[in-house]
């Protein structure tokens, strides 16, 4: 049977508003669709397990801190498993520390795994509110993402790296230059919570997809009965342009 495996780095400390449910996400889709799934809890002092897709929540800048020097060894491990085919999805406070560093609100300053050219530093007013994206992965047609952000932190993404989308509603990386979030292959980055995936069935098929073609299976996707997920969805876009 067809499996695939999630590397969930740091489940204890990288879970706030309900991160956790990307998983859930991820697990039910598949499981519709007969595919196996196995998520590994990484936690600090453990091995980089192999895996098809490695996942970080978000978290408050108190709980970075208890991992940043821990995430720092999974630096090299990562990247080598991202050259292998592998993805990586990580949200907020997990998106920040794939970049070079993160200044939190304190002034302390987080070394990141340097996996994509971004910095962040926390700003003084908090961006908070139901978020829109426009999103076009890979020149595909335009996708819509919904969700919700709360962050201090200002992402700007170096010259020439891709943001995820651009912000129909909401903030975004920084509040400034109208993008949202990181794609860089299979690697994706936002400040998407909600949790993210349950409402942007999209996205969570896009991963399952990568994962798939990770282990030459380069099957399609059974379409699914989406009608609860978009009409969430739909919700969530009016509240958000609210
Ligand atoms: N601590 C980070 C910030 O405030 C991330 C918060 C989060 O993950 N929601 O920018």
């Amino acid at each position: 049977m067809t499996r695939i495996t999630i590397g969930h780095l740091y489940p204890e400390h990288l879970n706030i508003y309900a991160d956790r449910g990307n998983i859930a996400a991820l697990e039910r889709r598949c499981a519709w669709r007969g595919i196996g799934f196995e998520a590994i809890a990484i936690g600090p002092g453990d091995v980089l397990p192999d895996a098809d897709l490695y996942y970080l929540g978000g978290g408050q800048d108190r709980d970075q801190l208890l991992i940043a020097d821990d995430i720092a060894r999974h630096a090299e491990p990562l990247r080598a498993a991202v050259d292998d085919g592998a993805g990586v999805l990580a949200v907020c406070g997990g998106y920040q520390l794939l970049g070079h560093y993160y200044r939190g609100h304190q002034g302390d300053e987080m070394r990141g795994i340097g996996l994509v050219d971004l910095v962040t530093e926390a700003g003084s007013r908090r961006m908070i509110g139901n978020i829109m994206l426009d999103c076009r992965l890979d020149g595909a047609a335009p996708q819509r993402l919904v969700g919700f952000e709360n962050h201090a932190g200002r992402t700007f993404l170096g010259e020439g790296v891709q943001p995820l989308g651009q912000v129909v509603h909401g903030h975004g990386n920084n509040g400034e230059d109208g993008a949202e979030g990181v794609q860089q292959g299979s690697v994706i980055g936002t400040y998407v919570h909600g949790p993210l995936l349950p409402k942007n069935p999209w996205l969570s098929d896009w991963l399952i997809g990568r994962a798939l073609e990770r282990q030459g299976q380069d099957q399609q996707l059974t379409p699914l009965d989406d009608g609860l997920e978009l009409e969430a969805q739909r919700v969530a876009a009016a509240i958000a342009a609210r």
